[in-house]
Parts: structure tokens; C-alpha cells; sequence
């Protein structure tokens, strides 16, 4: 027994030299404290001996039981008596400390060594005795130890009496039968019996316990036989399964609800783990030749079209290949993101919406949908908006969709395009109001409540220019919103021939002076003006001298161009404000406005002269003579007129070949 510290605590310095050194001959290491004070001391301060050994007597101060007492309460050191007496008093004193004995001082050597080593492997084997009691009583299993035969019970653990509910006193009179009703002593006795005749070493068997409250537990039992004292005994380890039966059942109720769950899905559905292997499938996926354990690549259907290099090197590394955009990566992503994955693939001329759902870490669901129909509505939505498009871009009109709320343009077909002199992508995005500036406030009655639009628009091409046009907007209730849509031709060519009827309208055709008609209009307008402003306005009447004579001499032709040529002469001298018109036959009226009656008779010389020396060829010379009158108040369109007349009917008259005026105006 080397390395053993030794506390000698004695009062008498030469006893406890002594003892000292016998110890130190054996190997001990001895320290010595004469007062029962200095070796509560030493323990206190941290050294721990592995045997104190204790005088009884310690003269002044604490004696050696009060020592033993205080030291035991610092640590249960094993402490033996030195005593110089036997006597019972003393024996029964230190019988009421724990101890492991006494030795006389006047002991051998032999003695004394001897009772010190039985002391310390005494303490060394208490030491593991309560340690295996510890384990034992602190075990969280139930721990019971009762006899075969009598069923008494020896030892029921901590953690036993804690789930039962029972004290140790109540369990003292028990029997194993108390806590397991499945059992009677006949059917337990049963039970021991393969122990006890040696057939078996261990039972194992699940049963309930029963609580003091009368609750019940499902329970595994170990049961074993041991040798103690020659007596058997059984050792009963009991399992409460309570938890692990609540753990089986939520497992096996979770099973059941993904059960469920894959059959309620009308699509091949496989549930897979992360090794790519079927866990689970729905009738379904069944159908279509699918098995649980299978790698998913061998029997789900699409997974099959998996490259031979992906398949092997998944194989061989269990990871998907990196780099690829293959299946089992989309599987990977799933799990790591935790989230769906899905992709689209086309297969046997099928559209196919694969997907990927994680479950938990290592379990994914995967499906199929089948979507062929949606891509051909999809498609056939595509061939009618192009068919719509074709329809549009066809239209001899420029049409354009404009957001009755925004007024920003949807869409355009090309003739609008073209008359905008943009690309659709230009336009598109574009308010309406920067084609049709002016029908900002039509647009907005349009969008208020009127149903359509009908006019003619000016449209604003983005080079600046500008076109007529005639637009109709029409108002469209969409499930995208209210729509306008605005169509429009080009005006340009039409106002060019409206131009031009009108002027044919207004124009006499042979002389191209205006007409009568025309001339009348202008003449009521100039009397209104003159009334409103009293500007003077006056009116040359004039006729061709002889033309019969012209025309019988040389020809209609001839006379026509002497009416031409006459017209040209008279337009080329008048002023832009002026207007000529004839009148009828070779007689012409020219109205001057802000013109008083005088200017005008000169001017009419001026004209009388002029034709009266031109040349016309094929006819020679012709004359004229003119009628000339001005406004007066109160004049309408038939005094001016015939006052005109009365003046050329005068020239006439005069010899013709001259100018006649009213000077003065009627007197009323
Ligand atoms: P006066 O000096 O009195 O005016 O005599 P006149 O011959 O000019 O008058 P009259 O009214 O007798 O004759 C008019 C003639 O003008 C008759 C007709 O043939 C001719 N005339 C009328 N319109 C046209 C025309 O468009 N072209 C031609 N070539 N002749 C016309
Ligand atoms: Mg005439
Ligand atoms: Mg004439």
C-alpha cells in the first residue's frame, strides 16, 4: 500500500513519532497533528489522508471523537482509534462515529499495520460499493431487486419510486404482482420459471405498470438472476415506454397522414430521400411501375432520360454531377433551400411540370404534372393574338389601343405606325395626347361616358408634321380595364379633292373666273360688311361689244379664247381681294371691296383701254363696255345689281366701247 497518506492525530509528540515511523518503514507518508484543532485544520485547508488515525485522549481542546465528528463533516475520511484502554465505555464512544476500528497503542508493529491496511481496503471497498448503490439509486430506468420466491422486494431504485409514486415503507410489504396487473402469481411464477430452472439467462417482456394513482404504463422489464449471500435474486430493469410509445404512435400517425396525402393526389407522386431511393408512393405512381426501395432513376418514368454519366457518377459518389442542370441537383437544391423546385420538360410530345417539394432534411416529394392542355391553349391563345395582329396590321386604317385611365398607348398596328412615322416599339408607351394634341378634351368626354367618338383630327407625326385625319374612338370594356380604340385614316388625299371640288364649285370652267353663284355669296357677305364697318365697295358690270359677230365670223372657238383672254387680262390687273366672276354669256361682274365708286370707273377705263388695244389672234381687236356703280346705304343684292346694269345699259347706249357710273347714290 505505497502513496498512502497517513494523519496520526495524537497529543503525545514521541507516541505518535513512533507510530510515524513503523508507517514510513511500510511506505506511508505520515503527517502528524498533536491537536484534534490542527487536523480539522490540515482537512479543511484541502489534504485529505486516506486514513486518520485518531487519539482518543487529546488532553486540552476537541478529543478525538469531536475531531472524527468535524472531520467527517469536511469529507468521510476513514478514521481508526489509537486507544490505550478497551474498556466498553470507550468501545461503545467510538462506536458512534464511523469508524473502521481501534488498535492499542501497545499494539505490534504487525498489529498496526495490518488493522491500517484493512482499514483502507475497507474504505476503498465502500468507496465502490456506494458507488455502484449510486448508479444504481440514481439510474433514470426503474431498477427493482426482489426475491423469486417470496417476491418481497430488496431494492426499488429512485427513479421507481418516482414514477410509481410509492415511498420506500410502502414498497417494503409489495410485491412485483402489485405493479403489474396483467399478471397473478400463477401466470408470474410462470414467467420466472425458465430463469429459475437455468433454461434462460435473461426475459425480456412488455407489460404496464400501474401507479399508485392507479394511472397506468407501458413498461419493457429485463429480468435476471444473481447470486448474493448464497441467496438468489432477481434484478428487474424496467423501461418506461411511454415516450417511445408517443413517439412510435405520432410517427405512425405522421405516416399515415402522408399516406393519405399521396393518394389524395391525382398525379404520380413518389416520396424519395436524399439517397434517390422510393420511399413511398401513391396508386398512381403504383400504376405506372413504380416500387418503394427502387432508385427513382429505374422506375419513375421521366427520370429515366437521365444521361448514363450523370446516373453513374451519382452512383458512385451519391452527389449529383456539379456543373449540370441535371434532376438530381434540382432534388439538392430543394432539400438545402428548403423550398419547391420545378422545371418543364417535353416528353413523348407532352408537356410535363416536373416538381420537387422538400419534407423534411433528407425527404423531397416529387410529381408530375401534366400540362400538355395548357400549353396548347397557351399556344392556340398565341396563334389568336397573332391572328389578331395580322388582322390589325392589315387594316387600311391606323388603329391604336389606348388605357382609358392612363391614355398611355397600348398598342398600334403598322399603318398607324407608318402615318406616326415611328416604330410600333416607339409609340407604344407613348400618352395619346402627344399624337392628337387637340383631343385631349374629347378623349376625356370619351373616357367619362360617351360610347364614341366620330371626327375629323389633326395627327401630330413626330417629325412635326401634321396629317387630317378622321378618327373614331370607341370605348371597350376589357378584364385588363377600359380600352379606347382609336382608329383613323389619312384625310390628306381627300382634302385635296375636296379642295378641288369646291373650287370647281366657285369656278367657271372655260374662263376660270369664279361664278355667279360664288359671286352672289360674295357680294351678300360684302353688303353685310359694308352695313357694319360703312366701308365703300363698288361693282364693275361689263359686256363684250358685238361678240354674236365674233362668234359668226370666227367661230365659237374663237370666241371662247377672246372670253379667255379677256378674263386673264381683267385677273392679272385686279387686286388678290378683288373677285371677277362672269356673269353669264360674254358678260362679267368684278367686285372691289374698300374700293369708292370713281377708283373703280378708273379702273374700268384702265381695262376698257387695255383690251380695246390687245391683239387676239384669229379675231383682231375687240371692245367692251361697263356699267360701274358703289355701295349706298340700304342697298341689298338686287339694287346694286341692277343699278350696275342700268350703267352698262347706258354704255351700251353711249356707242359702247366705254365706262358709265352712278355718281351719286339714289335718293331715297
Ligand atoms: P351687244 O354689243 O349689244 O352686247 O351685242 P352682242 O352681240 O355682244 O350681244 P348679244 O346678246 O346679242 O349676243 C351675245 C352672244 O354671245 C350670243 C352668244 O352666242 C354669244 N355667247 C354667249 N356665251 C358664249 C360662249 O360661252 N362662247 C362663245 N363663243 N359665245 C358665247
Ligand atoms: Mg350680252
Ligand atoms: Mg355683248
Amino acid at each position: 500500500m505505497k502513496d498512502k497518506k497517513i494523519l496520526i492525530v495524537e497529543d503525545s509528540k514521541f507516541q505518535a513519532k513512533t507510530i510515524a515511523n513503523i508507517l514510513n518503514k511500510y511506505g506511508y507518508t505520515v503527517e502528524i497533528a498533536l491537536t484534534g484543532e490542527a487536523a480539522v485544520e490540515k482537512v479543511s485547508g484541502g489534504w485529505y489522508p486516506d486514513l486518520i488515525l485518531m487519539d482518543i485522549e487529546l488532553g486540552e481542546g476537541m478529543d478525538g471523537v469531536q475531531t472524527a465528528l468535524a472531520i467527517q463533516q469536511i469529507s468521510e475520511l476513514p478514521v481508526v482509534f489509537l486507544t490505550a484502554h478497551t474498556e466498553p465505555a470507550v468501545v461503545e464512544k467510538i462506536r458512534s462515529v464511523t469508524a473502521y476500528g481501534y488498535v492499542m497503542k501497545s499494539a505490534t508493529e504487525q498489529v498496526l499495520i495490518t488493522i491500517v491496511e484493512m482499514a483502507l481496503r475497507l474504505y476503498e471497498a465502500n468507496v465502490h460499493a456506494n458507488m455502484y448503490w449510486q448508479i444504481l439509486e440514481d439510474s433514470l430506468n426503474e431498477i427493482y431487486i426482489f426475491n423469486p420466491e417470496t417476491l418481497r422486494f430488496h431494492v426499488v431504485n429512485r427513479g421507481a419510486r418516482k414514477n410509481l409514486g410509492y415511498t420506500l415503507e410502502e414498497l417494503n410489504t409489495m410485491t412485483p404482482l402489485d405493479l403489474k396487473p396483467e399478471f397473478d402469481l400463477k401466470s408470474f411464477r410462470a414467467l420466472l420459471e425458465p430463469l429459475l430452472s437455468g433454461k434462460e439467462e435473461q426475459i425480456v417482456f412488455y407489460t404496464v405498470h400501474r401507479r399508485k394513482d392507479g394511472s397506468l404504463y407501458p413498461v419493457e422489464v429485463h429480468l435476471q438472476l444473481f447470486d448474493y449471500r448464497g441467496e438468489k435474486l432477481c434484478l428487474a430493469l424496467v423501461i418506461d415506454l411511454t415516450e417511445r410509445k408517443a413517439l412510435e404512435e405520432e410517427n405512425r400517425r405522421k405516416e399515415e397522414q402522408l399516406r393519405l396525402m399521396l393518394e389524395a393526389l391525382p398525379n404520380p407522386t413518389y416520396l424519395i430521400n436524399r439517397e434517390r431511393q422510393i420511399i413511398a408512393l401513391n396508386q398512381v405512381a403504383k400504376e405506372r411501375g413504380a416500387v418503394v426501395g427502387d432508385y427513382c432513376w429505374h422506375s419513375i418514368h421521366h427520370l429515366k432520360t437521365i444521361s448514363p454519366v450523370e446516373r453513374q457518377f451519382f452512383e458512385n459518389t451519391g452527389k449529383p454531377l456539379p456543373g449540370t442542370k441535371c434532376y438530381f441537383c434540382r432534388a439538392d437544391e430543394a432539400l438545402n433551400r428548403k423550398q419547391k423546385e420545378n422545371c418543364e420538360v417535353n416528353l413523348d410530345g407532352l408537356f410535363w411540370n416536373i416538381w420537387w417539394v422538400p419534407i423534411d432534411e433528407n425527404t423531397y416529394l416529387h410529381y408530375v404534372i401534366d400540362v400538355t392542355k395548357y400549353k396548347k391553349m397557351e399556344e392556340e391563345i398565341r396563334e389568336q393574338k397573332e391572328f389578331l395582329r395580322l388582322i390589325l396590321d392589315s387594316m387600311p386604317a391606323g388603329v391604336m389601343v389606348v388605357d382609358a385611365k392612363t391614355f398611355r398607348i397600348e398598342n398600334v398596328n403598322l399603318e398607324a405606325a407608318a402615318m406616326i412615322g415611328a416604330s410600333p416599339e416607339e409609340i407604344i408607351g407613348k400618352s395619346c395626347f402627344e399624337i392628337f394634341p387637340e383631343s385631349k378634351g374629347l378623349c376625356l368626354i370619351t373616357a367619362v361616358g360617351q360610347e364614341m367618338d366620330w371626327a375629323e383630327r389633326i395627327l401630330h407625326r413626330m417629325d412635326g408634321s401634321q396629317l387630317p385625319v378622321l378618327k373614331i374612338v370607341k370605348r371597350l370594356r376589357t378584364k385588363s380595364g377600359e380600352k379606347l380604340i382609336e382608329t383613323f385614316i389619312d384625310l390628306t388625299e381627300r382634302k385635296k379633292l375636296e379642295e378641288q371640288l369646291y373650287r370647281l364649285s366657285i369656278t367657271d370652267y372655260l374662263t376660270q373666273a369664279y361664278n355667279r353663284r360664288y359671286f352672289t355669296e360674295m357680294l351678300e357677305r360684302e353688303i353685310e360688311r359694308a352695313k357694319r364697318t360703312k366701308m365703300p365697295f363698288a361693282l364693275i358690270m361689263l359686256d363684250i361689244d358685238h361678240f354674236k359677230n365674233v362668234n359668226d365670223r370666227f367661230g365659237h372657238a374663237a370666241g371662247d379664247l377672246v372670253l379667255k383672254t379677256l378674263a386673264n387680262l381683267i385677273k392679272n390687273r385686279i387686286r388678290q381681294t378683288d373677285c371677277l366672276a362672269r356673269w353669264g354669256g360674254e358678260e362679267f361682274v368684278i367686285l372691289l371691296p374698300n374700293t369708292p365708286v370713281e377708283k373703280a370707273a378708273g379702273l374700268a377705263e384702265e381695262l376698257r383701254e387695255q383690251l380695246s388695244m390687245l391683239e387676239i389672234p384669229g379675231v383682231g381687236r375687240v371692245t367692251a363696255s361697263f356699267g360701274v356703280t358703289g355701295y349706298c346705304p340700304g342697298d341689298t343684292l338686287d339694287t346694286l345689281l341692277m343699278r350696275a346694269d342700268q350703267m352698262l345699259y347706258t354704255a351700251k347706249a353711249s356707242g359702247r366701247n366705254c365706262v358709265r357710273f352712278s355718281e351719286k347714290c339714289p335718293e331715297k
